[in-house]
């Protein structure tokens, strides 16, 4: 039985189970990393039929994911008040006594989508979300990509024409990046209307749809991924979906020969299978992952210590 929670900016969703079929969720808004820490333990503690095998966390970020650094699993430079720095891995784990897996929302909402969601069998693939901000997880050879340090796709930098849209841009580091230009605060920022309220016939959609393909055309031409799923609020928005596959097609003018982007473009973009449950479902197959790795290392560990009795 694993627990898996979807650590957000706005609320943290948690969940226990196994999968789609026998998953238990409940939700509070994120406060204090205390208080919030609390109230997960607490779901935890009040709803799991029993000992909880490993628990997953997909965090809003950025996340320290090196195992080597004295910082693993903390939250690191977020203006959130109070967070910065916090030990959200080490404090599920103190408080629960069980191994905890922390990697990005975005990671995790991809390890969920490739399990039960529109990634289902495939390798490589990309989990988009355009919501608050923008950012991405990329499926590699199965695995979410990590390196350096974990991919920020919202900060792509993509071509602005100034003159079509003189709106600086809201990224409080580059101005004008993709989250800077095409996240649902950006929306707002620029129309000085929220993008829920904004009319399907109001420009805001074509220019939103063209920032968006910019961006899904360098994640095709870097990833080369099998399937790009895009989730968050703004792409709430069905009516977008069509013009971001309108757009993408335009822009990369038929220029990788393949049949999907070709002429399958809805299969090449979909929105996520999982719906708003990608994340905390992923959560818990990183929570899977986690307890497998440990159950290994526990039999290697048994075993050798046989060895050396009998030696
Ligand atoms: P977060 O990114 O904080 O996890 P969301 O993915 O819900 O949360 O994104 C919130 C953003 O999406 C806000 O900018 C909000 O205006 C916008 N948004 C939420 N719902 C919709 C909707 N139905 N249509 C368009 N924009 C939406
Ligand atoms: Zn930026």
């Amino acid at each position: 039985m694993f627990g898996g929670i979807e650590a957000g900016g706005t609320k943290f969703v948690c969940g226990i189970g196994t999968g789609p079929g026998d998953l238990i969720t409940g939700q509070f808004p994120t406060s204090t990393p205390q208080i919030t820490v609390a109230s997960a333990v607490e779901f935890f503690r009040n709803n799991a039929p029993g000992p909880l095998d490993a628990v997953g966390v997909g965090s809003f970020g950025p996340v320290d994911l090196n195992p080597s650094s004295p910082a693993f699993g903390h939250i690191t430079s977020t203006p959130k008040e109070g967070w910065e720095d916090f030990d959200l891995a080490g404090s599920i784990a103190h408080a629960l006594n069980v191994p905890v897996r922390l990697d990005t929302d975005v990671n995790v909402a991809m390890l969920g989508e490739a399990r039960w969601g529109a990634a289902q069998k495939l390798t490589n693939a990309v989990y988009l979300t355009i919501g608050t901000g923008i950012g991405g997880g990329a499926l590699v050879f199965g695995n979410v990509i990590h390196g350096l340090v974990h991919p920020e796709m919202g900060h792509l930098h993509i071509p602005h024409d100034k003159v079509k849209d003189p709106f600086p841009g809201i990224c409080p580091y580059h101005g004008d990046c993709f989250e800077g230009l095409a996240s649902g605060t950006a929306m707002k920022a620029r129309w000085g209307t929220p993008a829920l309220l904004l009319p399907e016939d109001h420009p805001a959609w074509p220019l939103e749809a063209h920032y968006i393909a910019l961006g899904l055309v360098n994640l095709t031409v870097t990833l080369s991924p099998q399937r790009i799923i895009i989730g968050g609020g703004v792409m709430q928005q069905e009516h977008l979906f069509e013009l971001v596959r309108n757009e993408f097609a335009r822009v990369l003018n038929s220029y990788i020969r393949h049949p999907l982007l070709l002429s399958a473009l809805d299969e090449y973009i979909q929105p996520p299978g999982l719906g708003s449950r990608a994340g905390v479902l992923g959560a818990i197959v990183l929570a899977e992952h986690e307890w497998t790795e440990v159950s290994v290392k526990r039999a290697v560990d048994n075993y050798e210590e046989r060895a050396r009795d009998r030696a």
